[in-house]
């Protein structure tokens, strides 16, 4: 059954103009409404029978002028998106007419939804849980093909089914611990239950320290790898640029209804996608280290996850390479040892003394040769060769990285109370930490706040 709400109604594709134009209504009046302003003959929306769609003009209902033609979609409670009654009216696209249709919409009942108020809707009814409907909110925004999977996965509920588990078995532990303290006649029942405590905040924290695990991959194939390829002048980085994104694997997106302003440019490379950072300063200036100094590079290279130094081999090394190797020392990067197609001046022995010569790679970026090596080591480095696990469980969203590690300390703090001989009913406090901060993962114990706060970063008519 629905929780009683009021009955909502927004623009859900994105702005500007299209082939059709959706207005999404939803609510207890949302085929009372429709059926004020949509008129086909004398045929009522609300005695068709769900999940059917049927032409018709949408009038305002005062004049009887009409607005546009539409097909209208109705589905009845439970089985739509958010489980109340949903109208969706597809009109012509054009900003003019779905806008239209919108305000003769509102102005016949319906209130205009917040961001992201249909999907709390389907949280708040109980049709998803909260991991999953900041999963719709991936899917939304995925910008490669893994993101997308992971999200869709997420949204079929893998991280929510795993927290579900964690948490009836520590519930079950609870439960235990009670009884055990019910009957304290028997004379080992406090060791037992010390033993019982112990045992399972140790085995479920270390299957939250493997979650935990995923996170940084989750958060890579989520966001994408910062990249920054650098490089002194006519070196190779803006080949290197282009064969990256060349190979057709480039994935540019432009997401409607979010606040991000500049297009960044992602490829997927063996499946792992990397977020090309200022790639409009290779192209443009052909340096970024003199266009921006040594310091303001500096910074951007803080905020890669992987660094691309490229270097040319047919040149002995500069001052200025130098410098760049240094600078990146404490990075994850590969070491590209590029043009090798020409004769060699860099001496490849005296590199590999100064860096890790599993991070060099020999390309020749024109003829092509080396860049499958190149492709592999990326995947290496971050996935341990590891990139198949189709259906894992990543975590991939702050709260939830954060959510996790809390959980660890009042596991932590469970097994301290054991081991320092605190009294098993202050344990069972930290205990029961664990178990309601993990069902704020899910939305099962989360304040109004929270929930208020998330779905507002959803777009208009999600
Ligand atoms: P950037 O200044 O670092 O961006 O370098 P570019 O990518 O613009 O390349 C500078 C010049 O080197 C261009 O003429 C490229 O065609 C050339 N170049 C890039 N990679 C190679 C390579 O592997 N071999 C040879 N022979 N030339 C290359
Ligand atoms: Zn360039």
């Amino acid at each position: 059954m629905a929780i009683e709400f009021d009955t909502i109604a927004a623009i859900s594709t994105p702005p500007g103009e299209g082939g059709i134009g959706i207005v999404r209504i939803s609510g207890d009046e949302a085929l009372e409404i429709a059926d004020r302003v949509y008129r086909l003959g004398s045929k009522k929306l609300a005695d068709q029978p769900s999940h059917t769609i049927h032409y018709g003009h949408i009038v305002n209902p005062k004049t009887d002028t009409p607005v546009d033609e539409v097909m209208v979609t109705i589905m009845k409670e439970p089985k739509t998106y958010t489980r109340e009654d949903i109208v969706e009216i597809n009109t012509h696209g054009g900003i003019v007419s779905v806008n239209k249709v919108l305000e003769t919409v509102l102005q016949n009942g319906a209130r205009l939804a917040e961001p992201g108020e249909f999907t709390k809707r389907a949280f708040l009814n109980g049709r998803i849980d909260l991991s999953q409907a900041e999963a719709v909110m991936d899917v939304i925004r995925a910008k490669t093909d893994k993101a997308m999977h992971m999200a869709v996965t997420q949204l079929d509920g893998n991280l929510s089914r795993l927290i579900k588990n964690l948490r009836q078995d520590i519930l079950n532990t609870l439960a235990q611990v009670e009884v055990n303290i019910d009957y304290p006649e028997y004379d080992d029942v406090e060791e037992m239950t010390s033993q019982l405590l112990i045992e399972k905040a140790e085995q479920v924290k270390n299957q939250v320290e493997a979650l935990l695990e995923t996170a940084s991959h989750g958060k890579i194939l989520r966001e994408g790898l910062a990249t920054a390829i650098i490089g002194r002048p006519n070196v190779g980085k803006s080949s290197l640029l282009n064969v990256l994104l060349k190979e057709d694997k480039a994935i540019v997106t432009d997401i409607a209804g979010t606040t991000r302003d500049v297009i960044e440019e992602y490829v997927s490379v063996k499946g792992v996608p990397l977020r090309l950072i200022d790639t409009a300063g290779i192209r443009e200036t052909e340096d970024i280290v003199e266009r921006i100094g040594v310091e303001r590079s500096r910074k951007a290279l803080s905020e890669a996850d992987l660094i691309l130094l490229v270097l040319n081999q047919s040149e002995p090394l500069t001052p200025e390479d130098e410098l760049l190797l240094e600078a990146t020392e404490e990075h994850h990067r590969l070491i590209i040892f590029n043009k090798t197609d020409l004769e060699n001046q860099l001496n490849l022995d005296d590199l590999k003394e100064k860096v890790d010569p599993e991070s060099i790679v020999q390309t020749s970026i024109v003829t092509q040769k080396g860049l499958d090596e190149l492709e592999a080591k990326i995947a290496e480095l971050f996935f341990a060769g590891n990139t198949g696990e189709k259906d894992a469980t990543y975590v991939s969203n702050v709260r939830h990285i954060a959510l996790l590690h809390e959980t660890i300390e009042a596991f932590d703090d469970v097994i301290e109370g054991i081991e320092t001989g605190m009294p098993v009913d202050l344990v069972q406090i930290d205990m029961t930490r664990a178990w309601d901060l993990l069902g704020e993962i899910t939305g099962e114990s989360v304040q109004d706040e929270l929930i208020t706060q998330l779905f507002s970063q959803f777009c208009l008519g999600k």
